[in-house]
């Protein structure tokens, strides 16, 4: 007979569990609590579209859009892709349920998103986002608050220590026309000493060398012109008022002139929040402004700007958050106890008690399983207690123990 072959995790994902599980909760939960002091609202949105709104946002030159994205067609011959960010999906919702009327709109969002890329320590294949946007505002306030909400979050998360903020500006449209020829020329004056790859970004999107990891190119990446002369005065007003802003926040920033975004509507501001305690995955969280992008999509033409962090990246840097904390562990002794028990543990639950039941093995079995969850409290039945109506709670760790009638339980734990 043909044995049947136990099947295997997809490579790439994941299953989260016990710890990695109690990290990746702490951080949904520390975000959920701070885009709600700033104000931001939860939308949730599909999570596969049609290739082409990624395609069209993205841009076909893209390293996510011509090699990682999970695309299929579906059974009624529709192209499809697994989300592989959240803008692009957030953009189309924008457009498609008439979301202009509450703008400036202040969103966030988070779930699973796809890439096909190899996988290593904190590069998954499906992996999480947290993400948050404002569209609909030109002003450098919004860019500011994003920037602040993000600081925030790490400071709540405990990790905001040795993450540091590096901040670009891209300019607007004639800055980066002007800052893009100036970079072809110095790259094409090297053009004999950049990698395979900087060639092919040199023909379809040359910002991008510069933040090449490649050895070769850093030299000529290095020595390429900033940004700084030919930024337009009001591209200047704008990230001077987004670096004041920060200022006034209190929040650390580090000038990066290398740091691009290769899409081409990004505008203005660029920045990532960067740790080296992660190796070559030291990008936690990544933004930028993006005016170009609702337009690119066949809208009208809407500023916006937002960044997304990554739930698994930012779950690694966690000091380990505690166990959920348990009230306590009901433990019954013979067949009557744990019929009784049963209503008891119920009770307690209805009454906002976190209990669990201890119903496998011999009495040290049990009270072992108590002392394991970190309970507070076992809760002991017995005949003796049955007949009398009491159960006996001892207190763990401190090993005292008293008697306390059924009806009075729930207030005695609280
Ligand atoms: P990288 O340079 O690491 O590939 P990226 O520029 O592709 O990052 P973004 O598209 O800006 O990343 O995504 C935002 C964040 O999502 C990143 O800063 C990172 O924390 C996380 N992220 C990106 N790709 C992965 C992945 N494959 N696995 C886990 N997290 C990821
Ligand atoms: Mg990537």
């Amino acid at each position: 007979m043909a044995r049947i072959e136990t099947p295997r995790r997809v490579r790439g994902t994941q299953d989260i569990f016990g710890d990695e599980q109690r990290r990746f909760a702490h951080v949904l939960a520390t975000f959920e609590r701070v885009r709600a002091l700033y104000c931001f609202q939860r939308i949730d949105i599909p999570v596969f579209e049609s290739t082409a709104v990624f395609a069209r946002s993205l841009g076909e030159t893209t390293d996510v859009v011509s090699k990682e994205m999970y695309s299929f067609e579906d059974r009624g011959g529709d192209s499809l892709t697994l989300r592989p960010e959240f803008t692009a999906g957030i953009a189309r919702a924008y457009l498609t349920e008439g979301w202009q009327q509450f703008a400036p709109l202040k969103i966030t969002t988070s779930g699973p998103v796809f890439r096909y890329e190899r996988p290593q320590k904190g590069r998954f294949r499906q992996f999480h986002q947290i993400d948050a946007e404002v569209i609909g505002a030109a002003e450098p306030a919004a860019d500011v608050e994003l920037l602040v909400l993000a600081d925030q979050l790490l400071r709540e998360l405990g990790i905001a220590e040795g993450v540091t903020l590096q901040l670009n500006t891209l300019g607007d449209v004639a800055t980066r026309e002007a800052w893009r020829a100036a970079l072809v020329a110095h790259f094409e004056a090297h053009r004999g000493d950049l990698s395979e790859d900087s060639l092919t970004r040199l023909e379809k999107n040359p910002m991008r060398i510069l933040d090449s990891k490649d050895p070769k190119d850093r030299p000529i990446a290095d020595s390429a012109p900033d940004i700084d002369a030919y930024l337009t005065p009001e591209a200047r007003a704008f990230f001077d008022a987004v670096t004041a802003g920060l200022d006034a926040a209190g929040v650390a920033w580090e000038r990066n002139a290398r740091l691009v975004r290769g899409l081409d509507y990004y505008r203005h501001t660029a920045f990532e929040f960067v740790t080296d305690r992660l190796g070559s995955q030291g990008t936690v969280l990544a933004g930028g402004r993006y005016d170009g992008l609702i337009g690119s999509l066949g809208g009208p033409e809407t500023a916006g700007v937002g960044w997304a962090a990554g739930v698994e990246r930012l779950a690694m840097l966690l000091d380990e958050p505690a166990a959920a904390a348990i009230d306590a562990v009901v433990v019954p002794m013979g067949a009557a106890a744990e019929a009784r028990a049963t209503g008891i543990v119920a009770d307690l639950r209805r009454a906002g008690v976190a209990v669990e039941m201890a119903y496998k093995g011999k009495m040290k079995a049990r009270m072992a399983k108590a002392d394991a969850l970190g309970a507070r409290f076992a809760i002991i039945l017995g005949d003796d207690e049955l007949a009398k109506g009491v159960a006996a709670v001892k207190t763990l760790g401190a090993g005292t123990q008293v008697e306390v009638a059924f009806a009075d339980l729930a207030e005695a734990l609280r």
